[in-house]
């Protein structure tokens, strides 16, 4: 879709600073949204690194730019530039939007808010419920404290023993402290373990990697793990169909697709900019 809009003098400038970044699909959807509202912003991408971001804050800042999206490697590096950091991201330890108010940076991450939000508007409110987390990486970070603030019952985690395992001790921990929500964090191979606690789940999500192209063939649960009624989350949104979210619809799970997230993330971001609903439908059809 093409800009409806002249570019003038008076079109302002949204970024997203990170490398590699040239894939990203938030260009797409933030100006397709801005074009549907008549709104005279434009949102392009900076390959930025740890090298550089201390002089782009700087210059976007300068710039009076209003805001701007982070992703890797900077999601942790930022919070160091920042006047303020919300709650999620004190917990989760990671910034993906950062809104300039008259040179006052704010910080937050808007995955997690994503992730409820797609829950919700498929019906399941997480206020109060039980959520069985794969994964301890950066969005499973985002959806433990989102999920926590928003008043979840239990969360528990299943990861590798990788680096991410011992990491996740601490955040848990953290999250725990500063919420009071109850926290787990077991060993994914625990197979016998992991369906105890699916079986008793509200929520399932998968927000580790697995699944995702080119690995579309592999999956972390089996179809007997899951039953009727269960929300099945999956984070991966290449392919949009997962085979995890295959054996959910199999035995009357809720399939929840990471495209959602991914959208409903924007979506947050868009209204801390613009202080408007960004129209789902538009982005979501810019996204393909
Ligand atoms: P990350 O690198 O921070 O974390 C990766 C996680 O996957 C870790 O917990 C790691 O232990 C686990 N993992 C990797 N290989 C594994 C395996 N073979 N078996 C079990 N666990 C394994 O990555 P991330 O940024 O958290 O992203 C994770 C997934 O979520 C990616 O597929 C990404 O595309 C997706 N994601 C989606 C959205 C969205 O908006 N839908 C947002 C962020 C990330």
């Amino acid at each position: 879709m093409g800009r409806e809009l002249a570019i003038t003098g008076h079109t302002e400038l949204i970024g997203l600073v990170a490398t590699p970044i040239r894939h990203s699909m938030s260009p797409q959807m933030h100006n397709a949204a801005f074009d549907a509202l008549g709104l005279d912003y434009v949102y392009l991408v900076f390959e930025v690194g740890k090298e550089e971001l201390k002089d782009t804050v700087a210059g976007l800042k300068a710039m009076k730019v209003r805001g701007w999206n982070v992703s890797m490697p900077n999601k942790g590096d930022i919070v160091q530039y920042l006047d303020h950091v919300s709650l999620v991201s004190e917990l989760c330890g990671a910034i993906n939007t950062v809104v300039n108010d008259n040179g006052v940076l704010t910080g937050t991450s808007t995955d997690g808010t994503g992730f409820v939000r797609a829950l919700s508007e498929n019906g399941l409110d997480i206020k109060g419920k039980k959520l069985v987390l794969l994964g301890a990486g950066g969005a499973a970070a985002a959806i433990m404290a989102q999920c926590a603030i928003d008043g979840a019952k239990e969360i528990v985690v299943f990861n590798k023993k990788d680096s991410f395992y011992a990491k996740a001790q601490e955040r848990l921990k953290l999250i725990e402290e500063k919420t009071g929500v109850e926290m787990h964090l077991y060993d994914i191979d625990d197979k016998a373990l992991l369906k105890q606690e699916i079986d008793s789940a509200d929520v399932l999500a998968n927000a580790t990697s697995v699944g995702m192209v080119p690995h579309q063939d592999s999956c972390l649960v089996e179809e007997s793990d899951l039953h009727e009624g269960l929300y099945v989350f999956d984070c991966v949104y290449n392919p949009k169909d997962t085979l995890l979210l295959q054996r959910a619809k199999k035995v009357g799970a809720i399939p929840v697709s990471g495209v959602y997230m991914l959208l409903y993330q924007g979506a947050e971001s868009f209204k801390l900019w613009t202080g408007k609903e960004m129209p789902i439908e538009v982005a979501r059809k810019a996204i393909g």
